[in-house]
């Protein structure tokens, strides 16, 4: 095994969307395949105590829809996969890190280039956000999210994204960005992903 690999920068994928395209579960599905090792940035805040210094901040932003402060994200996001990585859940020399929610904006680009080497963006692209909006409505009451149970909220989301978030799509280069359909089902979005990923993974991590 080359130590190398252990060390940053890790390789990673993107998956990129608007709220409700569906990223968390192609990452939960693909998270149980050996050679990835999903992370959602979203998921490791709502795990945070809400009573701590940074639980704090990120509730108080996530509530009204808009962006966690830079320098709380990456820092945060940095010890959890730290954290993981100690404890052998994540390996990096084995393991294509699917990352979800983030960089979430062109400044995290920045500050995450020396970390993650960004191998592929699998661009969910959704031509109706107001199903995506209705997908959001269900899953708020499944997952009781403080930023989904407020329709408002939800579309301050949206607006975020496309001030934001979509930017990042110009950051990388042109030759990672696949797009996947993401109005398709499941299985059509997981069959398109994998046909993307699968040679990320043969040729990062060859078979000795
Ligand atoms: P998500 O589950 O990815 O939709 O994230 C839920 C909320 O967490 C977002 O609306 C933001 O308030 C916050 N959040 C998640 N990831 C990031 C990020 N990379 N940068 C800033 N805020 C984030």
């Amino acid at each position: 095994m080359s130590s190398r690999k252990n060390r940053y920068p890790y390789q990673a994928a993107l998956i990129f969307g608007v709220p409700g395209a569906g990223k968390g579960t192609q990452g939960d599905i693909l998270t149980v395949v050996p050679g990835f090792y999903h992370l959602s940035s979203g998921v490791i805040f709502r795990k945070l105590d809400p009573q701590s210094p940074d639980g704090r901040i990120i509730r108080e932003y996530s509530a009204r829809g808009e962006l966690v402060p830079d320098e709380v994200t990456v820092r945060v996001f940095l010890n959890w996969l730290e954290a993981q990585r100690a404890a052998r859940r994540y390996q990096p020399s084995e393991e294509l890190l699917l990352l979800d929610g983030i960089p979430r904006n062109v400044n995290q680009c920045e500050m995450l280039q020396k970390y993650i080497d960004v191998k592929l963006l699998l661009h969910f692209v959704c031509h109706d956000e107001e199903a995506m909006i209705e997908r959001i409505r269900r899953r708020a009451a499944l997952e009781n999210r403080v930023d989904d149970a407020d329709e408002s909220v939800t579309r301050r989301r949206f607006e975020v994204y496309h001030r934001e978030t979509q930017p990042v799509l110009d950051f990388y280069s042109e030759g990672v960005v696949r797009e996947i359909d993401s109005m398709q089902r499941p299985a059509a979005v997981l069959r398109d992903c994998l046909k993307s990923l699968v040679p990320v993974i043969e040729d990062c991590y060859p078979v000795d």
